[in-house]
């Protein structure tokens, strides 16, 4: 068991009330789509914040998942990303929005875009639940919708993990060690 103390980062309540903003955003962006926009959750990560954003989508959308490799035990990025489970189905001729749990050095969501555009998709952006610009070596022009930016912080909860751990906080904390 880790022994640390976890302190709040930002309270469920605000967390809900940022993803109905960005839900409301990409609804508005995507309005005119005659198809539903792809949601592509990374694995494990996401998944919280992907399923209460599409909650609140006001568009028709389709789920689709992706799984890359992590940090494993690690809280720092090896910055090697191997795919370890693909789409289910193809995405030549959809738009994508791709949905990550957290931009730290961006090495994740750029293997992804180069990965992905050789499928052909009609478009491609990146929603992400947290941004670490400090640290992201990606063109931030990349990072399309974000719910907000932080400080180069290991951060826990809102399906957010330390060692598989910490995944199901409804808020976002941050772990010091006792
Ligand atoms: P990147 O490739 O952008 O460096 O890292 C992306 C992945 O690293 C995220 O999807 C997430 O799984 C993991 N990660 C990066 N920073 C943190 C953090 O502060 N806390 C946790 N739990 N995972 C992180």
């Amino acid at each position: 068991m880790d022994k640390g103390t976890i302190t709040e980062y930002f309270s469920a309540e605000k967390i809900q009330q940022r993803v109905r903003e960005l839900a409301e955003q990409i609804s508005n962006e995507y309005q005119d789509l005659k198809e539903p926009l792809v949601l592509i959750g990374v694995l494990k990560g996401s998944v919280i914040f992907l399923a209460d954003l599409c909650r609140h989508m006001t568009i028709p959308v389709e789920l689709d998942f992706i799984g890359v490799s992590s940090y494993g035990m690690e809280t720092k990025s090896s910055g090697v990303v191997q795919i370890t489970q693909d789409l289910s189905r193809p995405i030549h001729d959809r738009h994508v929005l791709l949905v990550e749990d957290i931009v730290d050095t961006g090495l994740t969501a750029q293997y992804l875009f180069e990965n992905f555009e050789s499928r052909k998709p009609a478009s491609m952006r990146l929603c992400t639940f947290l941004h670490k610009p400090a640290k992201s070596k990606i063109d931030a022009e990349l990072v399309h919708f974000v719910g907000f930016a932080i400080e180069d912080e290991f951060v826990i909860g809102y399906g957010m993990d330390l060692a598989e751990k910490y995944r199901n906080l409804p808020y976002l904390g941050v772990f010091s060690k006792n």
